[in-house]
């Protein structure tokens, strides 16, 4: 028995990839939520405090600047009439980095040289300034010159510890840590339930494949949603219903066609069993035997001329086109049918237009002429008529075939063009029919996309008419 691919294989990548993805996507997603915000504001708080710092650096240095010495009263004296409450320490220093005021209460170092690389550059002329965030508290520091008269006299250096709003930003971080988990938990548990969803339908459709690919082409998928895995299922129920017909079409192709052929091999079988069981059979007897012998060879040859036909046309994926004018194709074909015109007493006319150009296969085309044109033939009455027509309508060309024949009831007219369907089974085995006459022309027809209808005539007989797309010249 053929097996189909394991199929807990195909379901866990399908459900490993989609779960991958999936988790990729809400881990960065979450990834970001956490950082981002976080980032965001503490760039402005850095922006905030370093602006602060250098706007209070930028009035304490203007303050300072006086054309004098900067001496440790004159700085005190400036530094008491300003709000400094939020900074932790403000240095200032005269020229040579000399400190002349230190708030720092517990290590006052007035009388020292400050050593800051932050001071040796505010006395070199630059404004230094800088923000730290440890995950505790926000260090800022900015160190300005103080200038009087083009020369630097002196320079500031202030620096401020912030853990309030250090705690503020680590609140918001442990808020969002706290919303991000619970999106997670939520996300993996709303992804197991998707993927398992969406495995289980895969499943059932491998598992349905598989019950169909060993035979049970009754087996349906169960429609459910309406994505596109319920189309996906509602193409695999309509493609179960297809090879459903396809088979039940093939099985009953070959019974019949074993059934057709069956028939003439047992005549065959009869008439040699009799000639070889009688003992004194005459010369004349024997000679009517053999010659039956020979007409059931031929039926079978027919007969399997027109199954060979028929499975020939079912495989053929590209037809051998050519540009045809059908009215040489009808006048040939009349002319290999007018002895068996004569021999049932039948008058052919014909009203052929010339110009009628198909895109086709003369040899199929021919088969669709002959057929018709035989059975019209076969089927009417002594001294009956046959008349063909050929017409171009617009982009359409029209072969018309009509008889005044015996017609064809109307419970027979849906079956006609099916295999081996005879209305009078006797009257066709009598003309040597099949039954396949029609189901060729109907097959050849299709392959040429073109159409064939049957009607009733008023009066007396029957009417095929079979369209053909007209040629155009870009289809070569
Ligand atoms: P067959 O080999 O029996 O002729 P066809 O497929 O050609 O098979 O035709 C199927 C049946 O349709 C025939 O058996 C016959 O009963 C009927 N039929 C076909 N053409 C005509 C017609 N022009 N007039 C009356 N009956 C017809």
């Amino acid at each position: 028995m053929r097996r189909l691919p394991v199929i807990s294989s195909i379901k866990n990548s399908v459900q490993l990839k989609f779960a991958a993805t999936f988790l990729i996507l809400i881990a960065a997603l979450l990834a970001m939520l956490n950082t981002y915000p976080t980032i965001v504001s503490r760039d402005l708080v850095f922006s905030s405090k370093q602006a602060s710092l250098q706007n209070q650096a930028s009035v304490m240095s203007s303050a300072l600047s006086t054309p004098d010495k900067l001496s440790g009263e004159t700085v005190g004296e400036v530094i008491s009439l300003l709000d400094l409450r939020n900074l932790t320490r403000v240095i200032v220093t005269d020229d040579e980095a000399l400190i002349l005021y230190d708030t720092n209460k517990f290590d006052p170092s007035a009388g020292r040289y400050a050593l800051f690389s932050e001071i040796s550059r505010a006395l070199g002329g630059e404004v230094v300034c800088y923000s730290v965030y440890d995950g505790e508290a926000f260090s800022t520091c900015e160190a300005m010159p103080v200038v009087s008269g083009g020369n630097v006299v002196g320079a500031v250096y202030l620096y401020e510890y912030d853990s309030e709003q250090a705690k503020l930003i680590s609140e918001i971080q442990k808020n969002l840590l706290n919303i991000t988990l619970v999106l997670a938990i939520a996300a993996i548990v709303l992804m197991l339930i998707f993927s398992r969803a969406l495995t289980v339908r895969i499943t059932d459709l491998a598992k349905a494949t598989r019950i169909v690919s060993e035979g049970d082409y009754d087996h349906k998928i169960e429609i459910k949603g309406n994505d596109e895995l319920t189309e996906l299922g509602r193409e695999f129920n309509d493609l179960t219903q297809r090879l459903k017909e396809t088979e039940e079409l093939r099985r009953r192709f070959v019974s019949d066609a074993s059934h057709e052929l069956k028939t003439p091999l047992a005549s065959i079988r009869l008439l040699s069993d009799s000639i070889l069981g009688a003992e004194n059979m005459d010369a004349d007897t024997m000679r009517d035997f053999v010659n039956d012998i020979g007409d059931e060879a031929e039926r079978l040859q027919r007969t399997t001329e027109k199954l060979l036909s028929l499975t020939r046309m079912d495989s053929m994926a590209g037809l051998d086109l050519e540009r045809l004018e059908l009215k040489s194709v009808v006048e040939k074909t009349l002319r290999l049918l007018a002895p068996l015109a004569v021999e049932y007493k039948i008058a052919i006319s014909s009203d052929l237009h010339a110009g009628c150009f198909i895109y086709g296969n003369e040899d199929l085309v021919y088969r669709i002429i002959f057929n018709l044109v035989e059975n019209a033939i076969k089927y009417n009455v002594a001294n009956g008529k046959v008349k063909i027509k050929l017409r171009r309508k617009n982009e359409s060309i029209l072969l018309v075939v009509e008889d005044t024949g015996i017609g064809i009831p109307d419970e027979d007219l849906p079956h006609i063009f099916s295999r081996f369907y005879r209305v009078d089974k006797a009257r066709s085995r009598e003309a040597g029919g099949s039954g396949l006459g029609l189901s060729i022309v109907y097959d050849a027809v299709k392959l040429h996309n073109g159409s064939v209808s049957v009607e009733k005539r008023k009066g007396q007989g029957t009417r095929f008419v079979v369209t053909f797309p007209a040629y155009a010249a870009e289809e070569e």
